[in-house]
């Protein structure tokens, strides 16, 4: 762990951390991406930054509140910075090159993360990306984050198809109960298969994310 300390965070206003909440960088280097997030004027920031080698850094301490979901939602709560910590993965994201997560990379997010969640005692349910807290404007951490092998290392969920017997018109309600917003239907279609179903990225509920989803809310409620 590399103490790297960023100026951007203020008080919780004493909210209990109850989500973790996972990034890309999405700018063409590690370097770069530290120096905004530590940027006074950038007025952005996360708890912690993981380069591709695996290095941690640590910006911001877990009782203070970064800066880093922005306009989001989750199972109706509105102030997700308030209530989360952030972890900033380094990754040129779908604007610079996307590319795959080194496994050395995975496995330092996944130490992490489970020492967070332990800390405060954060559900399964409750480690989401941040395109499922604002899917109309993010895609992070994306399609090519392992989050499958996170859920069987103990960190978030991984959902197993069970067909449901609600049919495809009540997909959206079904996705918002599980905690999206499904103000734009397609994005948070899409959201949601980046985290659950990264194969194929659909704007369309079909089969397959109607069982997945059927299984997200079997497993977890
Ligand atoms: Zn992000």
């Amino acid at each position: 762990m590399i103490d790297a300390p960023s100026p951007n965070h203020d008080d919780r206003g004493g909210h209990p951390v109850d989500i973790l909440l996972m990034h890309y960088t999405g700018m063409q280097s590690g370097p770069e991406a530290l120096a905004r997030l530590r940027d006074r004027d950038a007025k952005v920031s996360a708890h912690y930054v993981v380069e591709e080698d695996g290095r941690i850094f640590h910006l911001v301490p877990e009782e203070r509140r970064a800066w880093h979901a922005g306009v989001s939602t989750w199972q109706g709560a509105n102030n997700i910075n308030q209530r989360s910590i952030g972890i900033e993965i380094v990754n040129p994201g779908h604007e610079f090159g996307y590319r795959p997560f080194p496994a050395v990379q995975m496995q330092a997010v996944k130490e992490l993360s489970l020492g967070i969640i332990a800390r405060h005692a954060i559900p399964a349910s409750r480690v989401i990306g941040h395109s499922d807290v604002a899917p109309k404007r993010k895609e992070d951490p994306g399609e090519f984050f392992d989050w499958q092998g996170l859920a069987t290392a103990g960190v978030g969920v991984w959902p197993r198809a069970k067909a449901p017997d609600w049919s495809d018109g009540a997909f959206f309600t079904h996705l918002e109960r599980y905690g999206y917003d499904i103000g734009d239907e397609a994005a948070a279609a899409r959201a949601f298969c980046r985290h659950f179903r990264p194969t194929h990225i659909a704007d369309v509920p079909d089969a397959e994310m109607m069982a997945l989803l059927n299984g997200l809310l079997i497993g977890d409620i």
